[in-house]
């Protein structure tokens, strides 16, 4: 018997810029099955995906479990024999003082060397003292400070849990993708540090489903780690237990949000649902649950092991430490890079990334996905700090940056996000569920009468703003006005 073959073709943003709009339909064609179908002899099924996570490579699609990027793409889906290159691993590099985060990857330093000692010497409070004093942030987007949010979940009555979001949804980032499948013992240090300073005895890693590769590495992490006496009950001779679960996604955008996120965890749809209650009140199973990000989760063992003043000595007084940035395929060089807070994105563009690929121009820099928004050649002088980034319209997001060159048209880019959006809201409310549809509507009616349409777009995008629920309807709202400031020439001339 044949098995059922699955293939996802990626429509983030990175593959669009590389291949167009072209990945899906060729998808389609090559396979003969719609994107969110099953062929009828139910051989093969096909499902578009925002993103892929191998944005340093795009274009790309997963058969099964196998990536396909670049070139051998096309031939790979017409016939499944057909032999295609292993997709390149993601390069990373460390450009800051320290390497905090790729500490493990980089060989500076091993996992697991902190935590028996934290766990049989140390207190709950000294781990958050330690943690404040660094001055963490959740690397997710919201920027919450980390021991605050540990604190509150320490306010509540136990049995608490601590969750690893691994739901990593912006399109163009893929630093959590590299964290839990080549650093997995990290991230686990780090979650088993969260539950000790949280008084929680379970742990849990959420991993999308669209990196089905990381859930085996996390798998077998755990394992390990239970096998060397790191999980368990009465971890390394103490009276803490902890063990930890590896949970897979379904596959939807907003399950990155914690809410939605702590639905799909318990197997229910990923939907939003209005806070408070916050999860540090009222979580799993409506005890408190602590949420924090891969990213976030992999500095903490750095933080404990060097101490918070080392780590506060790093970026930028206001946001101390480094942050992961990823750089899309178009760029000379890609990849995941460690830097500090503060450095401008120009370094970051042209020193880190060199610039982009030769032959082509940078039009835009998507910072932050989707929902980060859009920034102009000019504005690369803005340092990397939420404050200046959201001066200038954009949010740093997951750190991803996605270069659009100048090949790429306004339309084509705005048509993009909100596809992304239509497809990716949750649809608990009405804003974001009925705006995200017209918005992508609108841009059918440019270039013509574009005075007209662009101002029908704003005051969507002031509905959209004042009245979504989560921080997705108002995001796409953000992003689309950066976009339109970005490229306000070609959309009022109905040019490019
Ligand atoms: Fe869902 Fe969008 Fe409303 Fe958020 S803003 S709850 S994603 S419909």
């Amino acid at each position: 018997a044949h098995g059922t073959r699955h293939v996802r073709i990626c429509a983030g943003t990175s593959c669009f810029v590389s291949a167009g709009d072209h990945t899906v339909p060729l998808a389609e064609a090559a396979l003969g099955v719609q994107p969110g179908h099953a062929s009828a002899d139910g051989s093969v099924s096909l499902a578009a995906a925002y993103c892929l996570g191998y944005c340093y490579a795009s274009p790309t699609a997963l058969d099964g479990h196998t990536p396909i990027t670049g070139p051998d793409l096309g031939d790979r889906l017409l016939s499944p024999e057909h032999p295609v290159a292993a997709a390149p691993q993601i390069p990373y590099h460390n450009a800051s003082r320290q390497a905090v985060t790729l500490a493990g990857l980089t060989g500076a330093e091993d996992s697991w060397q902190v935590w028996p000692q934290i766990v049989t010497t140390g207190s709950p409070h000294a781990v958050r003292a330690e943690v404040a004093l660094a001055g963490l942030r959740g690397r997710g987007g919201a920027e919450f400070p980390v021991a605050d949010k540990w604190q509150a979940a320490c306010r509540n009555p136990a049995p608490r849990f601590v969750v690893a979001n691994g739901d990593e949804g912006d399109p163009g980032s893929f630093c959590d993708r590299l964290l839990l499948e080549s650093d997995p013992d990290r991230v686990l240090e780090g979650l088993a540090l969260a539950g000790f300073a949280t008084g929680a005895n379970r742990g849990v890693v959420f991993v999308r489903s669209e990196y089905p590769i990381a859930v085996g590495r996390m798998q077998a992490a755990v394992e390990a780690a239970r096998a060397a006496g790191h999980l368990g009950t009465g971890v390394h001779g103490s009276s803490f237990d902890f063990d930890v679960e590896v949970v897979q996604g379904a596959g939807s955008y907003v399950a990155g949000e914690e809410t939605a996120l702590l639905h799909a965890v318990q197997g229910l749809r990923g939907s939003v649902r209005p806070r408070p209650p916050y999860p540090t009140e009222s979580g799993l199973a409506g005890h408190p649950t602590v949420v924090n990000n891969i990213e976030t989760l992999t500095a903490v063992p750095w933080v404990l092991r060097h101490g918070g003043n080392t780590y506060a000595q790093l970026g930028n007084k206001v946001e101390t430490g480094t942050k992961l940035v990823c750089l899309s395929q178009r760029f000379r060089h890609p990849g995941v890079y460690e830097v500090e807070f503060g450095v401008p994105l120009r370094y970051i563009v042209d020193t880190l990334g060199g610039g982009l690929k030769p032959g082509y121009t940078l039009r835009a820099l998507q910072v932050g996905g989707p929902l980060g928004g859009f920034l102009s050649p000019d504005d690369l002088d803005t340092p990397l700090l939420a404050e200046a980034l959201a001066e200038a319209g954009v949010s740093l997001g997951h750190g991803s940056l996605v270069a659009i060159d100048d090949r790429v048209t306004a339309r084509e880019l705005l048509r993009h996000v909100w596809s992304f959006a239509a497809a990716e809201s949750c649809g608990t409310c009405t804003p974001c569920r009925v705006g995200t549809r017209r918005g992508r509507e609108l841009v059918d009616l440019l270039p013509a009468d574009a005075e007209n349409t662009l101002s029908q777009q704003e005051n969507l995008l002031d509905v959209m703003g004042a009245g979504s629920l989560c921080a997705f309807g108002r995001g796409v709202s953000a992003a689309v006005r950066s976009l339109v400031r970005v490229y306000q020439d070609e959309l009022r001339t109905g040019g490019r």
